[in-house]
C-alpha cells in the first residue's frame, strides 16, 4: 500500500480500486472483465478512479522508458487512456445499463425479425486491443417488445468491455432475454480482432464468427435456418 497514489484523500491512504474490490468481494460479486460493477460504486468514486488509473498510465508510460515530462505528444495520455478507458471503451463496466423500455405485445405478434448489422466495438481481454464488427439479431417475440434502436444500445453497453468474443455473445442473449422475454433468440457476430491483424500472426483479413440461437430458434431447425438465410442476404447486399 502507499500514501501517494493520487486517488487517495487527505487521510485516506487505500485506493479507491481497492476499497472497491473489497466491497465486491464482502458481497461475492464478480468482477471479471466482462463484468459490469456498476451497482457498487459510490458517489464520486469513478472520479477518483480516473485519477488513479491515470497515475498508473503515467507509471506504465515512464515503464516503457517515455520521456513523458518532456514529450509534449504524449504529456497528457495517461489521462486521455483513464477517460476512455472508464467512460468509453470499457464503459460497460462502470456504466449502468441504459434505461430501455419494454411494453406489452398486445398484437400478439409472433413473426420473427432480424435487427441488423448493429456495430460492435471491444477489446480483447488478453492484449486488450481492439474487437471492432458487427451483429445481428433475430427474435421471435415474446410477452414483451423493445425499440429496434435498443438492441444497438444494450449491444454497444455489452461489448464496451474487455471481453473474448464467444462470452460477449452470451451476455447479450442473456441481458435480451431479461429485457423482452422472446419466444426465441439468435445473435451472430462477426468481427475482426486486432491481436491478429495488427500483432502476432498478422492476418489483415480474417474474422471470427460465432453465434448463439435460444428457445424456438434452437427447437426448430427451419427457425434458425431462416434466421441464418436473412442475414446472408443482408450480408450480400451489403457486403460485408
Ligand atoms: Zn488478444
Amino acid at each position: 500500500m502507499t500514501s501517494t497514489l493520487p486517488s487517495s484523500l487527505p487521510g485516506q491512504l487505500t485506493p479507491v480500486s481497492r476499497r472497491i474490490r473489497e466491497r465486491l468481494e464482502a458481497a461475492g460479486v464478480p468482477f471479471l472483465a466482462n463484468d459490469n460493477i456498476a451497482d457498487h460504486l459510490l458517489d464520486g468514486e469513478m472520479e477518483q478512479l480516473e485519477l488513479e488509473v491515470a497515475g498508473k498510465v503515467r507509471d506504465l508510460l515512464r515503464s516503457l522508458v517515455i520521456d513523458i515530462e518532456n514529450d509534449h505528444n504524449t504529456e497528457e495520455t495517461a489521462e486521455r487512456v483513464a477517460r476512455m478507458y472508464l467512460h468509453e471503451v470499457f464503459k460497460g463496466r462502470y456504466h449502468e445499463q441504459p434505461k430501455i423500455a419494454s411494453f406489452p405485445n398486445v398484437k400478439q405478434l409472433d413473426e420473427i425479425y432480424t435487427v441488423g448489422p448493429i456495430s460492435v466495438r471491444s477489446a480483447c481481454s488478453h492484449h486488450l486491443v481492439p474487437i471492432l464488427g458487427n451483429c445481428w439479431i433475430g427474435i421471435k417475440p415474446g410477452e414483451r417488445v423493445i425499440g429496434l434502436s435498443k438492441f444497438s444500445r444494450v449491444a454497444d453497453w455489452v461489448f464496451s468491455r474487455p471481453h473474448i468474443q464467444e462470452e460477449a455473445v452470451m451476455i447479450l442473449a442473456d441481458e435480451i432475454e431479461r429485457l423482452c422475454q422472446p419466444q426465441g433468440l439468435a445473435i451472430l457476430v462477426k468481427a475482426q480482432h486486432y491481436c491478429m491483424k495488427w500483432r502476432g500472426v498478422k492476418e489483415p483479413q480474417t474474422s471470427m464468427v460465432n453465434s448463439v440461437v435460444r428457445g424456438d430458434f434452437r427447437h426448430d431447425p427451419s427457425l434458425k435456418a431462416e434466421f441464418f438465410e436473412l442475414v446472408k442476404q443482408q450480408e450480400s447486399v451489403l457486403g460485408y
